[in-house]
C-alpha cells in the first residue's frame, strides 16, 4: 500500500472516528464538562473534513471541495480551540476571543476570497491554522499547574509538531511548490498527517487533562476531609463497615490510642484491641446498623498499653463507592462522668445531711415543750399536764375541764391563701385562745395542725361551756377573712367540752377522747358551734 492520500485519508478518518466514539461513549460521566461536546464536534467537523477530500477526485468540483474541505479543518481546529478554552476558563474570555476571532475571521477572508490561487489559499489556511496552534500554546502555557502537568504536555508537543509543520507548509507553498508543482500531493499528504497528528495527540492530552483534573479534584477532597478530621479536637477514626478495618484516623485518634498510622492501617478495632472484647463491637455495630446514625454511644475503649477510658462515640454510616463506612467521633468522657458521679455522691450526703438534720429538729421539737409555729405548749406537755391534773382531780373534789378546737373548713383556707397565710391564722387563733384563759393554772396547747386543747383544772361544767363559748365568739371577732367557709365568711371554730370529777371511771388517756368526740358532734351539727360532752 503506497502512502497516497486517499490510504492516508482513510487511516486519518479511522483514528478520527475511532476517537469520536470513545468520547461519545465517554460523554455521559462528562454531563457537566461543555468542553468536550464541544471536542467532539471539532472531531465530527475534522472527519467530515477528510471525508470530503474523498469527493476531490472528480476534477470538475476537486477546487470548491478543496475550500469546503479546509473550512470543515479550520472549524474543527478552531473548536478544538474553543473547547480548551472552555476547560481552562481563562478569566479574560471574551477580550481573549475578540482577538483570536479577529485574526482567525481576516485570514478565512483572504482564503475565501483568492480561494482560486492556490498559493494564497493554501498560504491563508495554513495561517489559520497555525494560529490557533499558536492561540493554544499560549492558553497551556497561562494555565500550566502541577496537577495537569501530563496532559498539557502532550498539548503542547501537538501543537509544537503543528507549529513547525504549518511554518514548514507555509514555507513550501511559498517557495518550492511554484518550482516544483509536483509535490502538491506531498505536501497535503503530509498536512493530512500533522492534522491526524493533532487529533491522536490531542485527544490523549485531553484524556489526561481529564483525568488529572478528577484525581486532583479528588486529592483535593481528600485534604478537605482530612483537614476537617485533623482540625477535631476529638479522636475520629474511619472503619470499614463489613469488616471493621481502619481506613483513616486523625492524629488526635493516634495519640489518643497510642498507634502509629501504619499500625493501623488494615488492622480492624478488634484485631488491635480497642474494644474489651468481640461483643462490645458487636454490640457498637448492632446500635449503628439498626439507624443511620448513633449519638452519645458510652464504653470503655482501650489504648495500646491496656489502659481504658470511657468513650463517648458519635458515628456516623457513610457510602463511598457502594463500600459502607462508619465515621466515629470519639470523646473521653471519663473525668466528665467522674465529675458527674461525684456531684451525685456529694448530692445525696447532701440530701441525706438535711434529711438527718430534719429528724433532729422533728426529735428536738418533739423533746420540747413548746410548739414552734405558735409558741402554746405542745401535745407532750398537755399530755404530762393532762396526767398530773387528772391525780389531782382524783385527790381532791376539783372538776377539770378540757375543750378541744378545731378551726373550720382550715384546709379550704390553706387552699384559698396559701399554707403561709395559714401559718399566720393559726398563730393568730392561737394567740387569741391563749388571750382568753386568765388563770395561772389554765393550759392552752396546741395538739395537732389545727386543732388546740385548752385544760382548765378547778373548772365546773358552767364556766367551760362559757369559757368555750366566749373564745368561739373572740376568734369570729377576729375577722380573718374566709371567703370560702361554708358558716361564714370569717374564721370559724368548732368547740368540744369536756368536765370531770374525781368519780370518773374513764382512764386519765381517755379524757381528750371526750373532748373530741363533742368536737366532732360540734362538726356535725353545723361547725361554729360549741357542744358539751354528756358525761
Ligand atoms: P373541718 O371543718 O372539718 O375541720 O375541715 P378542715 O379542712 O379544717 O379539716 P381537715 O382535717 O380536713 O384539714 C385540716 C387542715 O389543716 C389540713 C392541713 O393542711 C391544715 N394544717 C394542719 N397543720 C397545719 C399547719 O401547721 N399550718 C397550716 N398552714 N396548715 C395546717
Ligand atoms: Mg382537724
Ligand atoms: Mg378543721
Amino acid at each position: 500500500m503506497t502512502l497516497d492520500i486517499y490510504n492516508v485519508l482513510i487511516g486519518i478518518i479511522s483514528a478520527a472516528v475511532f476517537q469520536f466514539v470513545i468520547f461519545a461513549v465517554h460523554i455521559r460521566d462528562y454531563k457537566k464538562e461543555k468542553f468536550l461536546l464541544i471536542w467532539l464536534l471539532g472531531t465530527g467537523f475534522v472527519i467530515a473534513g477528510f471525508f470530503s477530500s474523498f469527493l476531490a477526485r472528480n476534477e470538475d468540483i476537486q477546487a470548491y471541495v478543496i475550500m469546503v474541505h479546509n473550512l470543515l479543518l479550520i472549524l474543527g481546529q478552531g473548536l478544538y480551540y474553543i473547547s480548551l478554552k472552555k476547560y481552562f476558563k481563562p478569566k479574560d474570555m471574551i477580550k481573549n476571543y475578540r482577538l483570536d476571532l479577529g485574526l482567525v475571521i481576516f485570514f478565512l477572508t483572504i482564503f475565501s476570497v483568492f480561494s482560486q490561487n492556490i498559493t494564497i489559499r493554501m498560504i491563508s489556511n495554513s495561517l489559520v491554522l497555525l494560529l490557533f496552534s499558536l492561540f493554544s500554546l499560549r492558553l497551556l502555557n497561562q494555565n500550566r499547574s502541577e496537577d495537569i502537568r501530563r496532559g498539557s504536555n502532550l498539548f503542547i508537543i501537538s501543537n509544537w509538531i503543528n507549529i513547525v509543520f504549518w511554518t514548514y507548509r507555509i514555507l513550501a507553498v511559498y517557495f518550492v511548490l511554484p518550482k516544483f508543482p509536483r509535490l502538491y500531493e506531498m505536501i497535503i499528504v503530509m498536512s493530512y498527517l500533522s492534522s491526524l497528528m493533532l487529533c491522536v495527540l490531542g485527544s490523549l492530552g485531553l484524556i489526561f487533562l481529564i483525568n488529572q483534573r478528577l484525581t486532583s479534584m479528588l486529592e483535593k477532597e481528600k485534604l478537605k476531609f482530612m483537614t476537617i478530621i485533623e482540625t477535631s479536637p476529638d479522636s475520629v477514626v474511619v472503619t470499614n463497615l463489613s469488616d471493621g478495618k481502619i481506613v483513616i484516623a486523625n492524629n488526635n485518634f493516634m495519640k489518643k490510642m497510642q498507634y502509629s498510622m501504619e499500625e493501623l492501617l488494615d488492622e480492624t478495632t478488634v484485631s488491635i484491641k480497642i474494644w474489651k472484647d468481640q461483643c462490645s463491637r458487636d454490640n457498637f455495630l448492632n446500635a449503628i446498623k439498626n439507624s443511620e446514625n448513633i449519638e452519645k454511644y458510652e464504653d470503655y475503649l482501650y489504648a495500646k498499653d491496656g489502659s481504658k477510658f470511657l468513650g463517648c462515640i458519635s458515628a456516623n454510616k457513610m457510602s463511598i463507592d457502594g463500600e459502607e463506612y462508619i465515621i466515629s467521633i470519639i470523646r473521653d468522657v471519663t473525668k466528665v462522668r467522674e465529675t458527674e458521679k461525684k456531684l451525685l455522691e456529694s448530692e445525696r450526703k447532701y440530701k441525706e445531711l438535711a434529711e438527718q438534720l430534719k429528724l433532729e429538729k422533728e426529735i428536738a421539737e418533739k423533746n420540747s415543750l413548746t410548739d414552734g409555729l405558735t409558741g402554746l405548749a405542745n401535745r407532750r406537755y398537755l399530755e404530762d399536764r393532762i396526767f398530773y391534773e387528772f391525780a389531782r382531780m382524783k385527790r381532791t373534789w376539783m372538776e377539770l375541764s378540757i375543750i378541744m378546737i378545731d378551726v373550720d373548713y382550715f384546709k379550704l383556707y390553706n387552699d384559698t391563701y396559701g399554707h403561709m397565710q395559714g401559718d399566720e391564722c393559726l398563730k393568730i387563733v392561737a394567740n387569741e385562745l391563749n388571750n382568753s384563759v386568765k388563770r395561772a393554772t389554765d393550759l392552752v396547747a396546741r395538739y395537732g395542725g389545727e386543732e388546740f386543747v385548752v385544760l382548765l383544772p378547778n373548772t365546773g361544767k358552767e364556766e367551760a361551756h362559757m369559757m368555750a363559748t366566749s373564745m368561739k365568739k373572740n376568734i369570729e371577732d377576729l375577722k380573718i377573712t374566709h371567703e370560702l367557709s361554708d358558716v361564714s365568711s370569717y374564721v370559724t371554730v368548732s368547740v368540744g367540752v369536756a368536765t370531770f370529777n374525781r368519780d370518773t371511771k374513764l382512764p386519765c388517756n381517755m379524757l381528750i377522747q371526750q373532748a373530741d368526740e363533742a368536737l366532732y358532734l360540734a362538726k356535725d351539727y353545723g361547725r361554729n358551734q360549741v357542744v358539751a360532752a354528756n358525761l
